[in-house]
């Protein structure tokens, strides 16, 4: 992987890695199998289960167990909740096996899930950086980048949206020897516009920074089998740290952290939410699994999704709508109608919903900047061209009975 500057950051982490196998300090995920309630299988050997927080023994209903009348009874291949965290007893083979499968997907060397898209952030960047670095972050990047920058007590730099030129400016004027992260989302959530990954890859280079790259909304979405946008425009050996969730186009939860060996070996030891919260449960490792193999193999939903925003884009802006720009071909699923004023983007969504029968959100600071109030439209697959032809005269005829447009 060529992250070119960064080498002294590498440097901490080789150093830290080493220093933690001469003190005894070093971890190693260990799958533990829990085929039972009190009873778990490590290394192929069945043990009595003294490490699980399951206090009162598991709980879920089998089907060899009496249920009153009216409880449906229910077979569970998978225990309820994990017990405890990842560096306790809360690993199996399952969450290892798609660690391993994932970060071949993504073209990583190595992967790491997390509880959630929001841990995930907060734990990488905490551990990442610390009060001697500099953050530049894309001015609407997602708040829980924002918060792990805060966590970290790095100094915060941001750039105004989208605006190489303006981060370039930025870079240059922070000190060679500070060490510097360049962190943005692939696809931002308000907006629905795309990160220009290339030009971040190529100032990264320049002024010795990393880069990481949120991939929340654009997984699943982009890339021949989803991988996502950085593998999609083949920036992937560029990127030192890809995240993104499995709580939007996968239709699960958790989230993972993708990248080098040596990287995800020190977030082990160092990210605090990974390290200090309970694991995911196995119940939804299996279902993200599941469903990242029919999404996979399922091109047509991600041909769909991106269709429907080039057809709802396009007829907007013929009737008079500006919209944040979407950069060809890069059509994510996220159309926001950007109205300014807080009560007018009340009165739109509820004009939308109550005459049109369109369930949409009104998005008002400090969601997003003051004065930018919009109604935010998710596009998915499973909607129909029909219907994104009827969504554009909704949208069309409200904001025009609201003086939006002519
Ligand atoms: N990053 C981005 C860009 C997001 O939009 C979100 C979800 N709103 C997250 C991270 C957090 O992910 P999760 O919902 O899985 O915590």
């Amino acid at each position: 992987m060529r992250c070119d500057g960064m080498n002294t950051f590498f440097d901490k982490i080789t150093t830290s890695l080493q220093q933690w196998d001469r003190q005894g300090r070093r971890r190693t995920l260990e799958a533990t199998a829990q085929p039972s309630d009190a009873f778990v299988v490590r290394e192929g050997r069945t043990l009595l289960n003294l490490a699980s927080n399951r206090y009162l023994g598991a709980l879920a209903v089998t089907s060899d167990e009496q249920s009153g009348e009216g409880t449906p009874k229910r077979k569970r291949t998978h225990g309820g909740g994990a017990g405890s965290s990842r560096l306790i007893a809360g690993t199996d083979e399952q969450t290892l096996a798609f660690e391993r499968a994932w970060a071949q997907f993504k073209g990583t060397e190595a992967c790491l899930m997390f509880g959630s898209g929001y841990a995930a952030n907060v734990g990488v960047i905490a551990a990442l950086a610390d009060r001697h670095t500099v953050v530049f972050s894309d001015r609407l990047n997602h708040a829980s980048i924002i918060d792990g920058v805060v966590l970290a007590r790095a100094q915060l730099k941001r750039y105004r949206h989208g605006d190489v030129v303006h981060l370039e400016r930025l870079l240059a004027h922070t000190p060679p020897h500070v060490r510097k992260w360049i962190i943005t989302d692939a696809v931002f959530s308000m907006d629905g516009t795309v990160a220009p990954l290339p030009q971040l890859v190529a100032l990264a280079k320049a002024y010795g920074a990393a880069l990481m790259v949120d991939e929340a909304h654009s997984g699943g979405v982009f890339g021949d089998e989803g991988q996502g946008l950085v593998h999609a425009m083949g920036l992937t050996d560029d990127v030192g740290v890809i995240m993104g969730t499995f709580s939007k186009a996968y239709d699960s939860y958790g989230a993972y952290v993708a990248g080098r060996a040596d990287v995800i070996a020190y977030l082990v030891h160092t990210a605090r939410s990974f390290m200090y919260s309970t694991a995911l449960p196995p119940l939804v490792v299996a279902m993200t699994t599941e469903h990242v193999r029919r999404a996979q193999k399922e091109s047509w939903r991600r041909l769909a999704v991106q269709m429907h925003a080039q057809t709802l884009r396009t007829r907007l802006v013929e009737a008079g709508f500006s919209l944040p720009c979407a950069h060809t071909p890069w059509y994510s699923g996220i159309v926001p109608i950007v109205v300014g004023d807080n009560g007018q983007a009340l009165r739109f969504a509820h004009e939308l919903q109550q005459v049109h029968g369109l369930c949409t959100v009104a998005i008002r600071p400090p969601t997003v900047p003051e004065r930018t109030a919009r109604v935010r439209l998710s596009l998915m697959a499973t909607h129909t061209e029909e219907q994104m032809c009827r969504v554009a005269e909704a949208l069309v005829a409200s904001a025009q009975r609201l003086h939006m447009i002519p």
